[in-house]
């Protein structure tokens, strides 16, 4: 593939940081790298405590941790998604309850939540698709109003805003994510932002493998014990090392992809007049990172189509996702909570452009192809 869907990018500091983590002889986690990311996603996202993660499912995994969630519980989720939104929580014995996505963010639907409450819900995770933020005034207002939590999966969403503020500060935990596909990366890697400072010294214990080990390293206590449940969250200093190269570039990376999305956007807007897609919908009130630039075709035969006559010009376009609602373990695990004709709909008609630094010399080509790919 000439032109790949995803190309990661790297400032060409990565491997300098790596080289002092090295010299600090400090690889296992929470060194000074870890610390300086750390200080970097609690400024940026105004969160209380933000802390690094192997990913952003385990990211997730924590929040769920967090919850205490026992078998038969349910949280309520978009079925429109990645499968960690969903498996973190099926990891505990919840069982994921999918509402439909909204037509024109593809956020889940806010207005169908309340009714998918029972006496069993204990949390409603979001999804902020395409780094554009969901309805969060009116899903906080009903979680309020219920007794349960919000979990925000802003794995696509550093550096959004809704309403000014950023993404995974609002609900009670925001889980981000460092993928290679995502727009800061590490390779793998992820955070969790505790947004309830209640909540952050057993953050701390659940990622550190149960134990007091923070606060025993904080001189807090003189013991390093075995306190609550558990497992291995953090990802070593090389890692951090990388992503703090990353952080120092972020606003340059997000302002190149803007450009690009922009671009795509100008140039989709003619084919939206006349009838024959449908470009992105980003709220008044939403700011969004250009995560991702998707376009919304007619049916399944148009978007199969399209996808096969950039790839015979060596374009990379993908679509996802396969709906959890009606994948294997979604019917296994979890259950729908009405129609889905949305989701259904959106699942045959989406696909994603690529979106890279570095695409910008290629851009002509590839909107040159998908003009011709959309012509009949
Ligand atoms: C990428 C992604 C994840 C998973 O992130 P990892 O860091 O790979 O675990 C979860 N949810 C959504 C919505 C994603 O886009």
């Amino acid at each position: 593939m000439k032109i790949p869907f995803n190309r990661p990018f790297m400032t060409g500091r990565e491997l300098w940081y790596i080289a002092q983590a090295h010299a600090n002889a400090h690889l296992s986690g929470d060194g000074p790298f870890t610390k300086r990311c750390h200080a970097w996603l609690e400024q940026e996202t105004r969160t209380k405590k933000a802390l690094l993660t192997q990913s952003c499912t385990a990211a997730l995994e924590m929040s769920a941790l967090m919850l205490d969630l026992q078998p038969g519980d349910e949280v309520i989720m978009p079925s429109f998604t990645f499968v960690s939104t969903a498996n973190a929580f099926v990891l505990r014995g919840a069982v994921p309850v999918f509402v439909d996505i909204r037509k024109d963010t593809l956020n889940i639907d806010e207005r169908l939540i309340e009714a998918a409450i029972t006496p069993r819900t204990k949390a409603i995770c979001v999804v902020h698709y395409a780094g554009v933020s969901c309805e969060m005034d009116p899903i906080m207002d009903i979680a309020a109003r219920h007794g349960i939590a919000v979990i925000e999966d802003a794995a696509q969403g550093i550096f959004s805003r809704y309403n000014g503020r950023p993404l995974g500060s609002i609900g009670q935990f925001g889980a981000l994510s460092f993928h290679e596909t995502k727009n800061v990366i590490s390779g793998e890697g992820g955070a969790l932002l505790v947004n309830d400072p209640a909540g952050v010294e057993r953050a701390e214990i659940i990622r550190e493998k149960g134990t007091n080990r923070s606060k025993f390293f904080r001189g807090q206590v003189d013991k390093y014990t075995w306190v609550d449940v558990g497992s291995s969250y953090l990802p070593g200093e090389i890692i951090a090392a990388f992503l703090a190269a990353q952080f120092e570039e972020a606003e340059a990376i997000t302002a190149r992809r803007l450009a690009m999305w922009d671009r795509y956007h100008a140039w989709a807007e003619p084919l939206e007049r006349a009838g024959r897609l449908r470009r992105p919908i980003v709220p008044d009130n939403c700011t969004h990172n250009a995560h991702m630039y998707y376009l919304l075709l007619d049916d399944l035969a148009d978007r199969t189509h399209f996808i096969e006559t950039l790839k015979a010009k060596d374009i990379g376009a993908v679509f996802h996702y396969i709906p959890l609602h009606s994948s294997p373990a979604g019917m296994k695990y979890g259950r729908a909570h009405g129609g889905m004709s949305v989701t259904d709909s959106i699942s045959d008609r989406l696909v994603r452009m690529p979106l890279w630094c570095g695409l910008e010399e290629h851009m002509d080509f590839v909107l040159e192809t998908a003009s011709a790919a959309l012509a009949r």
